[in-house]
């Protein structure tokens, strides 16, 4: 190296054969892979050696893809770069042009732009159902219908899916099914262990759970995993090694977070229950063993109070988003239902006087009293 010039030096100068072993796996941040010689490369095609090029795999993404895996209880999964990609994947593993999915219509509103404004253009159409109603999904099947497509709890108005009903009208017709798990976590509810065939998260959400990465991941067996991979790589879907490794660090903690967020969700839900100014409130009566969730929904009793208490919510943020360890408000007729039809959203009951909570990890007196404040200032108003 010493009788390299300048510009040569600066470019080659480097330490990377480290003979210590890392105690957690290092940042892979690179976007391909070296190899000593050709048969090193051709190792790589017999499947010997494990990375290539980092759109097609990278240790990051590995690493990050076997945690979720495990805590799915799934064979194996794949990470992307959001969960609207890994949605993508997961349906195109089981679907084709000519295919029909049948999906429940209380859906995230980006899943329902995917399915019913984007995968039409493909060729894929989709049937918006009452998914609460085992006969409307029944009805719903046609000769090409492929999948079943749900969420365990869905955003914003927290309904919990009958997994057990859904996998077994998918076995009567011989139908793929995938569970957007995002809002229950593999802490509350494993859908694999249900005949789940396809277990997608928004990434961005819990399983991250600071609110500083976009990801998502999709479980499930070998074979419907790779072919979700392959179209990852062929669409060009992949996550950042750096974003990996940052949802690598959050799963750690996904267990203590997620008994706190649901211990507290579950106060704030009981103390919002028949407060004057609060008409109704969304949280779930039992989810698993574990817990209802996180999320609580509620209903303002008039819309001329909305305004003054998204005012009065001192240190809570209104937020887009959801599942951050700190507590924020969003607003689903504004934000993430923007998309869904007027009427769908009507008769779902997603009107302008609903509020969504996410509630966080502080303390659950804070965000009672918080709360309850914030209903009673705009009432006074
Ligand atoms: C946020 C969200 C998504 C989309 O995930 P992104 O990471 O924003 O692409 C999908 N499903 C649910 C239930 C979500 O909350």
């Amino acid at each position: 190296m010493d009788s390299l010039h300048f510009d040569t030096k600066t470019v080659h100068t480097s330490a990377n054969k480290p003979k210590s072993v890392s105690k957690i796996t290092p940042i892979y941040q690179t976007s391909a892979f070296a190899f000593k010689d050709l048969d090193d490369l051709e190792d790589y095609f017999r499947g010997k050696n494990d990375y290539l090029y980092t759109r097609m795999n990278n240790p990051n993404n590995n690493d990050f893809a076997e945690r979720v895996a495990a805590l799915e209880g799934a064979p194996a999964a794949v990470v992307t770069s959001s969960g609207i990609s890994a949605i993508l994947v997961g349906v195109l593993a089981a679907v084709k042009n000519g295919d029909h999915i049948v999906a429940c219509e209380d859906l995230y509103g980006g899943t329902y732009q995917l399915l019913a404004h984007e995968l039409t253009e493909f060729g894929i159409d989709t049937s918006f159902v009452d998914f609460s109603d085992p006969e409307a999904i029944r009805k719903a099947i046609q000769p090409n219908t492929k999948l079943l497509y749900s969420e365990s709890v869905t955003n914003p108005l927290l309904r919990v899916e009958n997994i057990a009903e859904l996998t077994a009208i998918a076995k009567e017709h011989s139908l793929l099914t995938m569970i957007d798990n995002t809002f229950a976590t593999p802490y509350v509810l494993q859908p694999y262990s249900s005949g789940v065939d396809l277990i997608v998260h928004s990434a961005t959400k819990y399983i991250n759970g600071h609110g500083d990465v976009t990801a998502g991941v999709v479980a499930g067996g070998e074979e419907l995993i790779a072919k979700a991979k392959a179209k990852m790589i062929h669409l060009g879907c992949n996550l950042g090694p750096f974003d990996a490794w940052l949802a690598s660090r959050g799963i750690k903690t996904l267990g203590l977070r997620m008994q706190r967020h649901l211990e507290n969700a579950q106060a704030l839900a009981d103390s919002l229950r028949g407060l004057e100014g609060v008409k109704k409130v969304y949280y779930p009566e039992f989810v698993s063993e574990r817990g209802n969730g996180a999320i609580v929904t509620i209903e303002l009793a008039e819309n001329s109070i909305v305004e003054q208490f998204f005012k009065s919510l001192s240190w809570v943020k209104i937020v887009p988003s959801l599942a951050g360890v700190e507590t924020t408000v969003s607003y689903p007729l504004g934000t993430s239902h923007r998309s869904v039809p007027p009427k769908t959203l009507e008769k779902l009951g997603i009107n302008q006087n609903v509020v969504r909570i996410s509630v966080g990890i502080e303390e659950k007196r804070d965000i009672c009293a918080l709360f309850k404040n914030a209903v009673k200032e705009s009432l006074r108003k």
